[in-house]
């Protein structure tokens, strides 16, 4: 039985105060996550604080990662290394706003998932499709080839920790979320495509996450799906009502 994860990936938003008070008020009610593992990926720049005041059921990630795990000149920078050392537990790679706005690709992000696996921290690997490819019915294609390119130089046994959240670039921030049978078709998509790499057993474990305009009215239909396994949130995670029903829907 695959253990659900909701996350917030609150991309660059809130200043301090505000996303303490955020931050703190998600903890107030960690009593209430039942068997759902939570996590919060904050701007990096509160990571450490973060971590230091969360309570035992909610856990820190960052939203991006260095490829170099080694200490050394390469400014603006923190590595996975450092990420565990501040007690965060997850972190985010291969966000499709790394892809469009920093270039990164595949080979690259296969270097961060490396990193991550190194230092003890659980990738959360994101693929997804743009609209024209979703249009010209290329998305399954697309998604497997992000996939094998970022994953074919891992062992099964390596990517025990991986977690792959599936974004479709357009339901991210659009309000046009997948459907509840575009999620789960391309989820088990995945599942099948991973079970071909890395064996059934693998497979069966791994957690798929789903995120694009994921909100408390579509949350539990989406978390309902057989291979959606919680979802990876960004703009309803910024506010402490709606996460928090997304995570009840998760339960
Ligand atoms: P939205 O939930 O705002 O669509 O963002 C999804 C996302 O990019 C999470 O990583």
């Amino acid at each position: 039985m695959r253990k659900k994860i909701v996350a917030g990936n609150w991309k660059m938003n809130k200043l301090s105060d505000s996303a303490k008070a955020l931050f703190e008020e998600i903890c107030a009610h960690s009593q209430q996550f039942g068997n759902v593992t939570v996590m919060v990926a904050p701007p990096s720049l509160y990571l450490a604080a973060f971590a230091k005041s969360a309570t035992s059921k909610v856990c820190i990630g960052a939203q991006d990662v260095s490829a170099h795990n080694d200490e050394g000149a390469y400014t603006g920078e923190f590595s996975a290394a450092m990420l565990k050392s501040t007690g965060g537990r997850y972190a985010i790679v291969g966000h499709s706003e790394r892809r469009s706005y920093h270039g990164e690709t595949d080979a690259l992000i296969a270097k961060k998932i490396r990193a991550c696996l190194d230092a003890e921290i659980n990738p959360v690997y994101c693929c997804g499709e743009s609209l024209q490819e979703r249009e010209s019915g290329k998305h399954v294609q697309v998604v497997q080839s992000q996939i094998n390119e970022a994953l074919s130089g891992f062992s099964a046994d390596e990517l025990k920790t991986l977690v792959i959240a599936y974004e479709p670039v357009w339901a991210i921030g659009t309000g046009k979320t997948a459907t509840t049978e575009q999620a789960q078709e391309m989820h088990a998509d995945i599942r099948q495509f991973v079970s071909s790499k890395f064996g059934a057993d693998f497979a069966k474990e791994m957690r798929i996450l789903y995120g694009g305009s994921c909100k408390p009215s579509n949350a539990k239909e989406l978390f309902s799906q057989k291979d959606v396994d919680g979802g990876l949130i960004g703009g309803a995670s910024l506010n402490a009502d709606d996460f928090l029903a997304i995570i009840k829907a998760a339960q």
